[in-house]
């Protein structure tokens, strides 16, 4: 074997070894541009690139390498970006598939039986330090299904890619087993609504048939369960029954098992037999190599340097990054114009101030006075009867949590109150939070509340 055939097999048998957007980002590309007294020279297309791959997969390649060439003594990495420059003629032969002006997201049928989504995937999903645990983890679960890590608790905040774990798991499991096991993926909100249809129609049998009755089960967003007596009841018997058969349990939630009250107290102790893992924000690199896989999923193209650009404005969370990128490809199809950085920054300001401008303190006054079923007015009202002074509190609290209004005129919002009473609201709900759960969990669905409100 010469040694830009061992290379070839070495690229294949790491694409074995990693997932396809991983493979597709870092390695693929690569190319063998030396080979001297048993040094391999490998190029790559950025100093990124470079990091990544050594620190990363060195050792595998290494590894695998020595086993076909014994020979082989060292591989260097090089950037090398001239190489891989995608040459004028090449881009214009490269039609873009038929529809696809737009960035290709397209949701793909849900299985009707499993409610899974076939495009979340494992080959889809990049990983990274942010969220290797839990991808390590997702992993081990298919392979032992229900043995391995059970129950397992994924956490994080949104658009981190839960959601997408979750049912990659779901689906590789599935198309593993195919008719030997039954999975379910269900969101927290459907689980309730089954619930609370069944009780209105007497029909609790077939909702314990329907969620008891699986091999895996999948909750997502488990937060939202919760403040519903029997919501919680029904989740707490289906999760010990499936639990005591050895059935999978595979649940996600913005926070710790520890933050959920109805979990915490009741199902702490199951939770030490599993796994806890949580996903946070992606690191650049990582940004770098999920845009690339979007494009590469949707036969799109965009220059290096734009990449770069966006991985390094757009930091909050994946799906805000999908969305820019849309955007972004939309208008630069639809204006037929050429994407420099400032366009490109224009847009990502336009669609990022959207989003973080979306509430108003009316909306807050109005999803916290919908929440306790009081009026505006007795919310900012004088009375200081205690069903309101909490209510004020908490919108005290939000006005500054998520507007960052000044102390000021929150007071002013509130009933022209003075500042120091609106720094003693927020301060009370802030240090309330820490040591009360049942606050914790009302403060969340309240700002649910305010987000549906408009
Ligand atoms: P969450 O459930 O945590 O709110 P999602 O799973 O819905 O987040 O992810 C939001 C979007 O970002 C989805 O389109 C998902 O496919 C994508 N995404 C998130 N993390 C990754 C990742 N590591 N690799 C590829 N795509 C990702
Ligand atoms: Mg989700």
């Amino acid at each position: 074997m010469n040694l830009e055939q061992a290379w070839h097999s070495t690229l294949s048998e790491m694409e074995l070894q990693i997932s396809r957007a991983n493979f597709a980002t870092w390695l693929k590309k690569s190319v063998l541009v030396d080979k001297k007294d048993g040094v391999f020279t490998v190029a790559l297309p950025n100093s990124f690139a470079k990091e990544w791959v050594e620190s990363k997969y060195a050792k595998t390649i290494m590894g695998i390498i020595r086993n076909l060439d014994s020979s082989v003594k060292k591989i260097e990495f090089v950037v090398a970006s001239n190489l891989f420059e995608d040459s004028p003629a090449g881009k214009a032969n490269e039609k873009p598939a038929a529809n696809q002006s737009q960035i290709g997201f397209e949701f793909n049928k849900i299985d009707p039986e499993t409610n899974l989504n076939p495009r979340y995937t494992f080959k889809s999903f990049v990983v990274g330090s942010s969220n290797e645990l839990a991808y390590a983890a997702a992993i081990s679960i298919v392979k032992e299904v229900g043995t391995k890590y059970n129950p397992f608790f994924v956490y994080g905040g949104v658009g981190l890619g839960k959601t997408h774990l979750l049912q990659a798991i779901g689906n590789e499991i599935k198309n593993n087993l195919k008719n030997q096991i039954k999975v379910k993926y269900v969101s927290s909100e459907k689980f309730t609504n089954d619930v609370i249809w069944a009780i209105r129609n007497k029909r609790m049998d077939d909702i314990k048939k329907k969620y008891r009755g699986v091999d895996v089960l999948i909750i997502d967003d488990v937060q939202f369960i919760g403040g519903k007596a029997a919501t919680e009841e029904e989740f707490f018997h289906t999760f010990n029954t499936l639990y005591e058969a050895n059935k999978q349990i595979i649940i996600s939630s913005d926070r710790p098992p520890q933050s959920l009250p109805i979990l915490g107290e009741r199902l702490s102790s199951r939770f030490q037999g599993g796994l806890v893992a949580d996903i946070t924000f992606p690191e650049y690199e990582m940004r770098v190599a999920i845009i690339k896989n979007r494009l590469l999923e949707s036969g799109q193209n965009l220059e290096g340097e734009i990449i770069d650009f966006i991985a390094q404005k757009v930091k909050r969370n994946v799906r805000e990054l999908e969305g820019v990128l849309k955007q972004i490809i939309f208008y630069r199809d639809s204006k037929k114009i050429e994407l420099n950085k400032k366009n490109v920054d224009e847009i990502i300001e336009k669609i990022t101030r959207d989003s973080s401008s979306k509430t108003t303190p009316t909306q807050i006054l109005k999803g916290v006075s919908q929440y306790f079923g009081i009026s505006i007015e007795e919310l900012t009202g004088q009375s200081r009867k205690k069903e309101y002074v909490e209510p004020r509190q908490i919108a005290m609290y939000f006005l500054r949590e998520m507007l960052e209004m000044s102390y000021p005129s929150i007071g002013d919002k509130l009933g022209k109150r003075d500042h120091t009473t609106a720094i003693h609201g927020c301060e009370k709900i802030n240090q309330e939070i820490n040591k009360n759960a049942a606050l914790n969990q009302k403060i969340f669905s309240i700002k649910e509340m305010i987000n549906k409100t408009s």
